[in-house]
């Protein structure tokens, strides 16, 4: 891909598998495999945190009825912030005032659940970057054109403008425009009042909500570097762009910094996925390995959380580390980095 957009290797075919899959709660049934492309089967929680213990309740794993909206929401993100009161602000403002959040949901009561959760997790990082009035000048004021979009239920990428052509992603972005997929098939929301296939399955579900947010936050990390490319992140004047190819490359040399698989791809998807883990209260990492996982010689790190990051996680136990604390253990230069350009990491609470 050229440097105008940065991919996120498509998850759309693992994704329709994970939600086809019956998932840990009922132990007498077998339970499927899900295999990765280096053929590495993980079903459940343990597989993919190194832990069985989720830090939220079971009743997240499953998701109430689309009808419910504030308790759906809920349900995709079951923790609070400190940064919420000043997220909210923003996101309304996103909302009402700019045509930048936007989904191709022709229903209007999707249409609306989705921009609320879409502007809601760009308002979360938006609001704590130091820099915001500049971001938003040249993001909102300055490009009218510009704008976030979450696609509708088995649409893709490369349905329509600006990425029209490109192979399918889960999420892609430029400078101006982002578009992500969604992983929540409304089939299975819906429940049995709408007769879905998903209706008395219970599957993994707890990741995909999760990672809807974390799959937004990512692109809009690369979003944020395009467009704050020139300002200072030190009292040396180095700018971010030249800070994060600094920072990847001692990542490089230095055995487990790499928090994700995938941020092992290039210096921009190490950008990426440290900005989406550094707003995650729970320390996951996309579910692709990518190209460029050398320092693991393609395996066994093809997906979610590097092997020694997943060794931190059994270690401290899964409700004890964010994703901010994952990555000021694997490279604490990168989390000064982070520091500086978004603040102090947000502190999560459950609801
Ligand atoms: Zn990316």
């Amino acid at each position: 891909m050229t440097r105008a957009s940065w991919p996120l290797p498509s998850v759309w075919p693992l994704l329709s598998v994970l939600l086809l899959t019956s998932g840990p709660a009922d132990a007498a049934r077998p339970t499927p495999g899900i295999a990765d492309p280096l053929g590495i089967a993980w079903t459940r929680s343990h597989q993919f945190f190194a832990s069985e213990t989720l830090p939220f309740p079971t009743a997240h794993r499953l998701a109430p009825a689309f009808a419910d909206g504030d308790r759906l929401a809920s349900w995709m993100f079951p923790y609070t912030s400190n940064h919420d009161a000043d997220a909210e602000a923003l996101a309304a403002e996103l909302l009402n005032e700019t045509s930048f959040v936007r989904s191709s949901f022709t229903g209007a009561r999707a249409d609306a659940f989705f921009r609320e959760r879409l502007a809601s997790y760009l308002a979360e990082i938006i609001a704590s970057v130091t820099a915001e009035p500049v971001l938003l000048a040249r993001l909102l004021d300055n490009h009218e054109d510009c704008f976030a979009v979450i696609d509708s239920v088995a649409e893709l990428t490369s349905d329509r403008p600006p990425f029209a052509g490109l192979d399918p992603h889960a999420g892609l972005a430029n400078g101006c425009n982002l578009e992500v997929i969604t992983t929540l098939p409304l089939w299975y929301l819906a429940g049995a009042s709408a007769g879905g296939p998903g209706a008395d399955l219970s599957v993994p579900m707890f990741l995909l909500p999760t990672y809807e947010r974390y799959l937004v936050q990512h692109e809009f990390g690369h979003m944020l570097e395009a467009n704050l490319f020139d300002l200072p992140v030190s009292d040396a004047g180095e700018t971010l762009p030249a800070a994060i190819d600094r920072l990847y490359a001692q990542a490089q040399v230095a055995p487990g910094a790499f928090a994700s698989c995938y941020a092992a791809t290039n210096a921009a998807e190490y950008w990426a996925e440290a900005t989406a883990l550094y707003f995650s209260p729970l320390p996951i990492g996309s579910l692709n390995g990518g190209d460029g996982n050398e320092p693991y010689g393609g395996s066994p790190c093809s997906v979610g959380p590097t092997p020694e990051a997943r060794a931190i996680v059994k270690q401290l136990g899964l409700a004890d580390i964010s994703g901010a604390a994952l990555l000021a253990a694997l490279q604490p230069d990168l989390a000064t980095l982070l520091e500086a350009v978004y603040g102090p990491p947000p502190f999560f609470s459950l609801r």
